[in-house]
């Protein structure tokens, strides 16, 4: 029988890969869409034909209700969030309401119309903020640092809860930062990749960056997803790190998207103080021996075929 799969953030970075790779194993997908990002949906256009929209919000539970009660997923993958951390603090209070609130409502609702559905719930590595240890396990106290990483700690503990209370397949996967082509320039990755390839081409000349010794565990969007989809195919649920185990420091990713192109990074790469960070994270390194020995999932991409795929992708489409 054709299995089902709901996802929500079906617009985002990680729901369009995981919506591609769950059509690649035949499942019928749904995706939960706010009528509000109708305008954004840009990520799956390419897939629009295959899957099925269902319009709702994570701020309405009837509407989550009435989602799960119309696809009855098999699966349910929750990746909705408003994931930029600086914007978490000018809008705390709706990231509580979507990162936080959303997902008690969420779980009330699997709860209700379909508790035999397996839920995944996409923690993040911002719950750790400024953590006892390094590199992280799953055993690691969350001391989150900003509204974003409050309202996924709290997300998470209430997944956890559910699964112990109610018997509920609730994993929650704790992913650190994972990037792609499909990662706006806001971050930092993203923007670097897109820069190299502009300067490349004679579209631009400079890149003002933050603080370059910053560090972090950066892994490929679609390792993650894939990820996902493995902790939810195991007979027990349970919750995983889902990161590449190592760190490189925003100089060395520059220094690697410049060699792409060829060019000196010393050349065209000033430090601007605007995009330093106050609340920086100290060391954020996920350790995956859980998730490599329990349900044998470790990344596909090293750091640099990630830097040379995101360059080459930009170079192709700033020329066509
Ligand atoms: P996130 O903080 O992990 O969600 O991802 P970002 O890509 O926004 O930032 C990653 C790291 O890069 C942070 O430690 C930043 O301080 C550092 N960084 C250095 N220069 C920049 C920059 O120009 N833009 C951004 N976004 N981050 C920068």
């Amino acid at each position: 029988m054709t299995k089902k799969a709901l996802i929500t953030g079906l617009t985002g970075q990680d729901g369009s890969y995981l919506a591609e790779l769950l059509l690649n194993k035949g499942y019928q997908v749904f995706g939960l869409v706010r009528r509000s990002s109708s305008s954004n949906l840009e990520r799956i256009n390419h897939l629009s034909g295959d899957i099925q929209i269902l319009s709702g919000d994570l701020l309405d539970q009837s509407s989550l209700m009435d989602v799960i009660a119309e696809a009855q997923p098999d699966e349910i993958y929750n990746l909705a969030s408003q994931s930029y951390v600086p914007l978490s603090w000018t809008q705390p209070a709706l990231t509580a309401e979507y990162t936080a609130l959303g997902v008690s409502r969420l779980l009330e609702s699997i709860r209700r119309c379909k508790p035999d559905a397996k839920f995944y719930q996409a923690s993040s590595s911002e719950v750790f903020g400024q953590p006892d240890e390094s590199p992280q396990t799953e055993l690691t106290a969350f001391r989150p640092r900003n509204p974003y990483g409050v309202a996924k700690a709290y997300a998470h503990w209430m997944t956890v809860n559910y699964r112990q209370k109610y018997n509920l397949y609730n994993c929650c996967g704790i992913t650190y930062t994972h990037e792609s082509p499909r990662r706006g320039t806001e971050f930092v990755f993203r923007k670097i990749t897109h820069a190299a390839a502009q300067i490349k081409l004679g579209l631009a000349n400079e890149l003002k960056l933050g603080n370059l010794d910053a560090r972090r565990d950066w892994c490929y969007a679609k390792d993650a997803v894939y990820a996902m989809w493995l902790m939810l195919q195991q007979e027990q649920p349970d919750d995983y790190l889902i990161a590449s185990g190592e760190t490189y420091s925003v100089k060395e990713l520059v220094e690697c998207a410049f060699n792409c192109v060829g060019l000196n990074w010393q050349d065209y790469v000033s430090v601007d103080p605007a995009f330093y960070r106050a609340d920086e994270p100290v060391q954020l390194v996920g350790c995956i021996d859980k998730i490599k020995i329990g349900i044998g999932w470790q990344p596909q991409y090293s750091f640099n075929q990630l830097v040379e795929l995101m360059v080459d992708y930009d170079l192709k489409k700033l020329s066509s």
